[in-house]
């Protein structure tokens, strides 16, 4: 077998009149001539020459859309527009057929996103999901390489769990029960000492309690993982199944918390950009395209590209939730009644049309919000003096909304089972949790970031189902 050299690497490539084997799937071919092929290295295609009059009709009609070649020939300059270098081809092997009168992927009519979603197990091969699954990938990369250079630990947190203690949304259950036949004690409840782990277990819907653990020890830690939330949510910022980013840092407090979250987007956000430059000037022109569709006054003043690097190069603005609350009850959509829901008071969760406002309209940038009521936000939140806040924190981002939700966490053993029993939060589950606040307890916080919110906001896309390979969502599991 002769070695094939990338696409990316071709069309890169310094030396021309070299003899080359590239293989990858057809993206079009024309006039019996010019083929266009791809193999996923890069969204660029090379063009193949082929010598038609000296190639078998039959081999020829097997050239169609999606079909896997493999071509040996000449690496040349390119005589024509578009493409620097072209390969002519020498011998084309057809390695896999692709029916055009089956293939659901034909390029003519360009399918739309909800098609492509229903072929999920085709869609990389489209130029939008090519890229971004290429930036998907880089982001992934970036976060490990961003907490590595900074002597993070990363931490494997466990997936099943046996509570959902942080009551962050609704589990999905682990069992090992045969449905048919669920064992049952005397009183009619189901008998989960009868099942696999000897109790009643579950997906996890965050690593951050068994994350502050490693903290406790390891100083800095972070988890990068699923997790699962059974929530109905049809939204396009909401999956069964997402994958969160979760650093908890011993001895950091709120300020440092905030630092670190937005050090670390911005960190991402440019290793992206630089890595992956051809791939969002795609998705830049995809999302200036499909904005022409909309409403003037729907369509953003920034491209993507422009939006990325303004992110980059603006502080995020900070502001306590009180002091939102006033911008919001002052504002303009609040007065006219614009609002879903009017601002009234003070204590209420923010909607998304709020956060929206805050970001989209008000300061046009990421803003960090933190401070909020304590009511609204989980029971490991460090209180403050006021007895009415907690250090939370929430990092909104245009178009998306909540990206990040973190907080300093309440270390004193006092005020933590306080607060878990205002909450209604069994205790005795929690020992092994509340053992840190016993044994060397000490400042400490950290921050989940929903990785596939990240690759929305990075993507310029609409819709989260379309940043991850298989979405899990209500009524869907197929692949
Ligand atoms: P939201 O209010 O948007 O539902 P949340 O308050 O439930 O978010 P957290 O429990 O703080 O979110 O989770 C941390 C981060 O995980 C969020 O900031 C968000 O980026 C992401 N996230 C939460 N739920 C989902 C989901 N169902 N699908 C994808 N990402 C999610
Ligand atoms: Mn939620």
């Amino acid at each position: 077998m002769s070695q094939r050299t990338k696409i990316k690497a071709l069309l890169q490539s310094q030396q021309t009149e070299i003899d080359v084997t590239v293989k990858g799937w057809v993206r079009a071919f024309r006039s019996n001539r010019f083929i266009a092929l791809n193999d996923g290295s890069t969204n660029n295609n090379i063009q193949i020459v082929v010598d038609f009059e000296n190639t078998d009709p039959a081999l020829l009609k097997r050239i169609t859309v999606g079909a896997a070649l493999s071509v040996e020939g000449k690496l040349i300059a390119s005589l024509g527009k578009g493409q620097t270098v072209e390969v002519v081809a020498t011998e084309i092997e057809i390695l896999g057929d692709c029916d055009p009168e089956t293939y659901p992927l034909q390029l003519k009519n360009r399918p739309s996103l909800e098609f492509l979603r229903e072929k999920a197990h085709l869609r990389f091969r489209t130029n939008t999901f090519g890229a971004i699954f290429r930036v998907r990938n880089s982001l992934a990369f970036a976060v490990h390489q961003f907490f590595q250079e900074r002597g993070f630990v990363y931490l494997h947190t466990p997936i099943i769990t046996a509570s959902d203690a942080e009551g962050a949304g609704e589990t999905f259950h682990v069992t090992n029960f045969d449905l048919d036949n669920i064992p049952k004690t005397d009183t009619g409840e189901i008998d989960f000492k009868e099942d696999f782990f000897g109790r009643a277990t579950n997906l996890t819907v965050s690593g951050q309690l068994e994350g502050e653990l490693g903290a406790m020890a390891l100083s800095d830690i972070y988890t990068f993982g699923p997790t699962f939330r059974a929530e109905n949510s049809n939204t396009t910022r909401h999956l069964a199944e997402f994958w969160m980013i979760e650093p908890e840092v011993a001895f950091n407090d709120l300020i440092d918390n905030m630092d670190l979250a937005e050090d670390m987007l911005k960190y991402v956000i440019k290793y992206a950009l630089d890595k992956n430059a051809d791939d969002i000037e795609f998705l830049t022109q995809r999302l200036t395209e499909e904005e022409k569709s909309k409403p003037q006054n729907e369509r953003s003043e920034m491209t993507l590209l422009e939006k990325l690097q303004f992110c980059l190069t603006n502080d995020f603005e900070r502001l306590t939730y009180t002091e939102a609350i006033d911008i919001l009850k002052e504002s303009t959509p609040n007065k006219k009644k614009k609002f879903v829901y009017p601002i009234e008071g003070w204590g209420t969760d923010l909607q998304s049309e709020h956060e929206r406002y805050l970001v989209e309209k008000h300061f046009k940038k990421p803003v960090i919000l933190t401070d909020y009521p304590k009511e609204i936000k989980a029971f490991y939140m460090r209180q403050n003096d006021d007895g009415k806040t907690v250090r939370a924190m929430d990092i909104l981002f245009p178009g998306i909304g909540e990206i990040v939700g973190g907080s300093q966490r309440e270390e004193r053993l006092d005020k933590l089972e306080q607060r878990m029993n205002e909450m209604g939060i069994p205790t005795e589950e929690l020992w092994w949790y509340l053992d840190t606040r016993r044994f060397g307890s000490c400042p400490h916080a950290g921050f989940g970031l929903g990785f596939e919110r990240l690759v929305l906001f990075v993507t310029g896309m609409g819709n989260i189902r379309d940043v991850i390979p298989f979405p899990r969502f209500p009524k869907n599991a197929e692949f």
